[in-house]
């Protein structure tokens, strides 16, 4: 079934009675080729890109819940390529390149909406930050632009130019950045693995690992035995949880994150803006509520929600930048669990256990990542060899000090 515009039209003048479900629910076989645990953006892309790029045949996802219940349905929608070091920088520009064709690729509207992202500048040595970052962003074919202060004026005018501690300077605008839906971008993954004949299996929890002379049989699941040639594990918040069933210890850890969305109001915010003082951002839905969010909980827990010192630590930042938005009304709130690896940076590699593949640490900035991570975890079990922009990725980087400390993208766990 292709979704079109003609399509759309067919079933609304005929009682849309022509929709299928967006994927099959089979019943687990008893052995695959490569089995992905977790069904998030992550392992969903990885499962896509495996089989229809990499030509595997034999591929199974299993997610303990239902398909986006994790922070893949949770997260703030960003999508950007505005990074500095280049362990990253041409990784999430890859991945910008995959967002632009993405919806043509998986034929499912997820809503990608270039409309830019603005970091806003308060000082000079900011501004100085800035300019490098733009400049490396632009060396590895982003785009980047620095802003002044009237430029930003002419963009943004509600926000507080003259705050006596955080005067608006200028920013580092991404123009190619900007949003996506994020369940929509779940869902069109997991239709186009299941069309290219990826087994997804949900209510599915891997509760163990069988590991035969330091090698990976296959999992052990509420569903019973699964083998695997191969096994690739993208658990986000879990990952931790997870791998320590195959008696790993990782240098992850897993904290809360809200986010928050505001009553619909009309188009207010131009594209996202990141308070560049205070931990805020904030960018506007199709529907019109406003969506920001900031700091990670002050609590470590696995339970998917937030607590209350963290809002109004958020809502501070956003009077301090917009006081406008005091007038607004809250309508929700929600939480999800970032796997935080100790530089902020992730880690698709290879694990000590043959045949067990790990991607995780997205701390939390792995939703604009999920196109890239799923091509390049796929590519490494398909040939057992690092993509090209995700080599720096690895496992070990900590043990051999060749960290991707790439502070000013996200909080770090070393940081809090
Ligand atoms: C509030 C919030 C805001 C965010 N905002 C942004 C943003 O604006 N931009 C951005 O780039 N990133 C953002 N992120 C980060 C981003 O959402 C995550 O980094 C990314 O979604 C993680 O990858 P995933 O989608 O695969 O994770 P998930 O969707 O969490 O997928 C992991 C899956 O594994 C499953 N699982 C766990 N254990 C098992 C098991 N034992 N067996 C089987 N399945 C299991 C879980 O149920 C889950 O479905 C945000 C995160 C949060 C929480």
């Amino acid at each position: 079934m292709r979704f079109s515009g003609f399509r759309v039209f067919k079933e609304a003048v005929t009682g849309h009675k022509g929709w299928k479900p967006l994927w099959r629910n089979p019943e687990p076989k008893p052995a695959y080729d490569i089995v992905i645990v977790g069904g998030g953006g992550h392992g969903l892309a990885t499962a896509y890109y495996l089989a229809k790029v990499f030509g595997q045949a034999r591929v199974a996802l299993l997610e303990r819940g239902w398909l986006g219940s994790g922070n893949v349905g949770r997260n703030t929608t960003i999508i950007r390529s505005n990074y500095l070091l280049p362990g990253n920088q041409p990784f999430y520009e890859f991945s910008m390149t995959l967002w632009e064709g993405l919806e043509q690729d998986f034929n499912l509207n997820a809503m990608v909406s270039q409309r830019g992202i603005l970091n806003l500048i308060h000082t000079d040595a900011q501004r100085d930050a800035y300019r490098r970052r733009g400049n490396a962003m632009i060396l590895s074919g982003a785009d980047a632009v620095l802003l002044n202060r009237d430029q930003v004026w002419a963009m943004a005018p509600f926000l507080n130019f003259d705050n006596a501690r955080f005067p608006i300077k200028g920013g580092l605008l991404q123009p190619r950045a900007g949003t996506a839906r994020h369940d929509g971008v779940a869902w069109g993954f997991a239709r186009g693995a299941d069309l290219a004949g990826v087994d997804i299996i949900q209510n599915c929890e891997v509760t163990g690992f069988r590991i035969e002379e330091g090698r990976v049989k296959g999992v052990e699941t509420s569903r019973g035995y699964i083998g695997a040639g191969k096994v690739g594990v993208a658990v986000a918040g879990s990952s931790s949880r997870v791998m320590s069933k195959a008696g790993m210890r990782l240098p992850i850890e897993s904290h809360g994150l809200q986010a928050f969305v505001t009553e619909g109001l009309k188009p207010t915010i131009p594209g996202v803006i990141t308070f560049g003082a205070g931990h805020f951002y904030v960018s506007q839905s199709d529907k019109g509520g406003l969506v920001f969010g900031g700091d990670i909980e002050t609590y470590k827990s696995y339970a998917q929600r937030g607590g209350l010192p963290v809002l109004e630590d958020v809502v501070e930042g956003g009077m301090a930048l917009m006081p406008m938005i005091g007038r607004a009304r809250l309508l929700r709130a929600w939480g999800g669990v970032a796997d935080m690896s100790m530089d902020g940076s992730p880690i698709i590699d290879r694990t000590p256990v043959d045949g067990l593949y790990f991607n995780g640490g997205w701390s939390y900035g792995g939703f604009k990542a999920t196109p890239a991570s799923g091509y390049c975890f796929a590519h490494l079990l398909a040939t057992d060899t690092p993509h090209e922009t995700a080599k720096a990725m690895r496992l070990d980087r900590f043990e051999r000090g060749y960290v991707i400390d790439e502070k000013g993208v996200g909080a770090s766990p070393n940081l809090h």
